[in-house]
Formats: structure tokens, C-alpha cells, sequence
């Protein structure tokens, strides 16, 4: 099987008016993979362009969904904080006047089930679809139904076929991750009731440059659509986008609603506001874009040479990841093990490393923060500001260094 292909036309409008904005980093399929220091794990481009016809930004080096997800280390369990944010997301969700309150709701990519459950009721009955075969590890009474797929017509016609048609079909995290959005949404259709929602999120664009998020360049995140773009796209698939919600998310999620698209399906006055906003901002913010694009390379040197400096000052430099996102990072900057001398992160797949990635870099527990003692830890991922074992360190003269999302050394 071909792991990698390269895209030409645009995932949204289909123009062939691509322009590459350059190869961003080198990594393999799972940055958690990584790091890689003998060079035996195989690695391929993250690779951006704009589209010039409907600038959607977008990957366009795609390696197949069955390799990257049936491996991948990622377990929405295993990460703290994320049950707090789904826990928000979920009642923001199930509060929606057109969600229903009873009936089928499939949750795509549902990874090991955490939303899921909290979407199910006794009256809601809830199908997760994930590539990645993890759900069936859950204990019997939270397991929910489940298909081992992508969301394509395969899995659509066996879930119309077992369980008819649906209420409501939900996608947190999962939509700017589908390569072939059309086969995405021809399943939505085939599956969605009359009436029925669509409810999914998308990455802020105006969060990648304000917050420098290194952790979106990865070869999972393949999409970052505007919400002018997905109008017209849902409008030619048959769907409306009807509802944003930007205050719901994070500020660097914004949450959608689409319905079939039928008579009397309006969009509310939510939509065309952020198409307003996003139309003031088009030119500076695709500027700004290209901008930081080209600027990756000076900040990965400017950001080793303050390592390099915060090594010699502390002695060690301790690495703090939370799942496989934050490890991007490091291979983003090109950090190797020459600056950061012991990595840890509370993923257990990630401390046992992927599949053949012989890690010759180990990654322990943050429990074990006290035991290996760097002179400084350095965090990759913003929320790990509350674990309680950083804490402990920091309250026992541990220094912690915040190198993302907005460094000290990224300047402009
Ligand atoms: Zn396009």
C-alpha cells in the first residue's frame, strides 16, 4: 500500500491552483513516534499550499488514514484536562435547541470513546466510528455500538443498513483531518434524517499565526478552512452550514452546525458575521500566514540556540510533552536529543514507543520528575501547566521553561 501521495487539487473547490508554501517539517506518520535520532523510523513532509481559487490552506502531502490511525498513540483518556474540555463541549452540544434529545447519533472519530459516552443517554443511543481500534477495549457496560472504519459510504450503508437513518452526527477534532471531505459529506448525507445536524469543529485560522501553534503542523491536521469556504462547500454538497458558535470552543476551535440541506434550511445570522469578520482580515491574515511559514526555520534556530543557553545554565533540560500533538513540536524546531537530555509524558503508548521505533530517546512518567531532577524542564504543551506533578517540581525549586505557544524566543 502507497503510505504517501501527494494532493493537486484542492480538497474544497477542486482547482488545481495550488501554491505551495514549502515542506514545514520532516517527521514520521506519529510525531509520538519520535524522536528518531538514528534515523530508523520513516519520515515524510508536512507540506502546505494555499489555494488560489478559494484560499483554503491546506496539507497536501496525505498518508493514508488506515496507517495513521490504526497506530496511532493517541488516547483522549490518557490526557488530562481533555475530560474537562469535553465534558464543556458536550453540554454545549446536547444544549443546542436542534440536538436531539432522544434517537441515533454517531460520533466520527471517536477514538477510545470519551465523548462518546457522555453524548449517550438512555433515550440518545450513540454509534462511535473510528479508524483506530481502540473502543473495543472499553468495559462492556460503557462500550457503545462501533465501527472500525473512516467515514466513507462503506461504513454509512452498513450503519443505514443496521441502524437507519440517524439524528444527529458529531466530529470534535476530526473534520480538518479528513483528507476526501466530498466521500466525508456524501456519508453525512446518506445517513442524516431530514432535520437533522451535523455538528463539528475546525481550527481558528486567526489562532496559527496569534498563537503559533507548532502543534498544527503535523501530518494529521489536513484542512484549515475559513467559514466562507465550508458555506460554499457545504452549499454544493447538498448541506448548509446554518450555525457558528465561536465563543464555544477554545480560541483555537471554532464549533459548527450544518443540516441537510432542504426547504426553509436557513443560516443563522451567526454565519455571515464570521464571513464578515474573516473577509476584513482575508489579506493581512494570508499574508501574515506565508509570513510565518517562511519564518519556521529562524525560529527553530533561535529556539535551539535558547536551549542550547538554558542547558549550560541549568546543567540538564527536561522535555514535557502531552501526547503525540506536542511532540510535533520538538521535530517542528528541530530539537534533538543533544538539547534536551530525558523526555516524560503520561501517554503509555508514547513512554513505550510507536511500532519498530526502537526509541533510543526514553520518555518517562511526570511522576518520575523528582527522580531524574533536571536542572529545568522545558513544556511543549500549554495545558500542562496544571499537572500536579510539574507543580510538585516547581514548588521543590524546579525551573520550568514555557517554550510554546508564544516564546520568549519566536519574536518576529
Ligand atoms: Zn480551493
Amino acid at each position: 500500500m502507497k503510505f504517501c501521495s501527494r494532493r493537486k487539487l484542492c480538497r474544497l473547490c477542486g482547482s488545481r491552483k495550488l501554491t505551495g508554501l514549502g515542506t514545514l517539517a520532516v517527521f514520521p506518520a506519529h510525531a509520538g513516534e519520535g524522536p528518531d535520532p538514528e534515523g530508523t523510523i520513516p519520515s515524510w513532509p508536512v507540506e502546505w499550499s494555499l489555494c488560489e481559487a478559494c484560499h483554503h490552506l491546506q496539507n497536501t502531502q496525505i498518508i493514508q488514514p488506515e496507517h495513521l490511525y490504526r497506530t496511532s498513540p493517541y488516547r483522549s483518556r490518557a490526557i488530562p484536562g481533555r475530560a474537562a474540555y469535553l465534558n464543556r463541549t458536550a453540554e454545549i452540544i446536547t444544549g443546542l435547541p436542534a440536538f436531539p434529545k432522544a434517537g441515533k447519533v454517531i460520533e466520527v472519530g471517536a477514538n477510545d470513546g470519551q465523548l462518546l459516552e457522555l453524548l449517550g443517554t438512555r433515550e440518545r443511543q450513540v454509534i462511535g466510528v473510528d479508524p483506530s481500534p481502540v473502543l473495543p477495549q472499553l468495559p462492556e457496560a460503557a462500550k457503545p455500538l462501533w465501527l472500525d472504519d473512516v467515514f466513507e459510504a462503506k461504513a454509512a450503508a452498513s450503519i443505514r443498513r443496521q441502524h437507519g437513518m440517524v439524528d444527529a452526527i458529531v466530529a470534535i477534532g476530526t473534520f480538518s483531518r479528513i483528507d476526501n471531505l466530498h466521500a466525508f459529506l456524501a456519508a453525512t448525507r446518506y445517513v442524516l434524517k431530514e432535520g437533522g445536524v451535523f455538528v463539528f469543529d475546525i481550527p481558528n485560522l486567526a489562532s496559527l499565526v496569534a498563537h503559533n501553534r507548532l502543534d498544527w503542523v503535523s501530518h494529521e491536521i489536513l484542512s484549515f478552512p475559513t467559514i466562507g469556504i465550508l458555506q460554499q462547500f457545504f452549499d454544493q454538497n447538498l448541506m448548509r452550514l446554518v450555525q457558528v458558535l465561536p465563543e464555544a470552543g477554545t480560541p483555537d476551535n471554532l464549533l459548527c452546525v450544518a443540516r441537510r440541506k432542504e426547504a426553509g434550511t436557513e443560516a443563522e445570522t451567526s454565519v455571515q458575521a464570521a464571513i464578515q469578520q474573516e473577509q476584513q482580515r482575508q489579506g493581512k491574515e494570508l499574508q501574515s500566514i506565508t509570513e510565518w511559514v517562511t519564518r519556521l526555520p529562524t525560529q527553530g534556530e533561535r529556539a535551539r540556540a535558547f536551549l542550547a543557553a538554558a542547558r549550560e545554565k541549568h546543567g540538564t533540560l527536561g522535555g514535557i510533552g502531552l501526547d503525540h500533538g506536542s511532540w510535533n513540536v520538538l521535530h517542528v524546531l528541530g530539537i534533538t536529543p543533544a538539547l534536551v537530555d530525558v523526555l516524560f509524558d503520561d501517554n503509555p503508548a508514547i513512554q513505550a514507543g510507536g511500532p519498530g521505533s526502537g526509541l533510543a530517546w526514553p520518555v518517562h512518567r511526570l511522576g518520575d520528575l523528582a527522580k531524574h531532577k533536571p536542572g529545568a524542564v522545558v513544556l511543549l504543551n500549554q495545558d500542562l501547566k496544571l499537572d500536579p506533578a510539574l507543580n510538585a517540581y516547581r514548588e521543590k525549586g524546579g525551573k520550568v521553561i514555557a517554550l510554546f505557544p508564544e516564546p520568549a524566543y519566536a519574536g518576529k
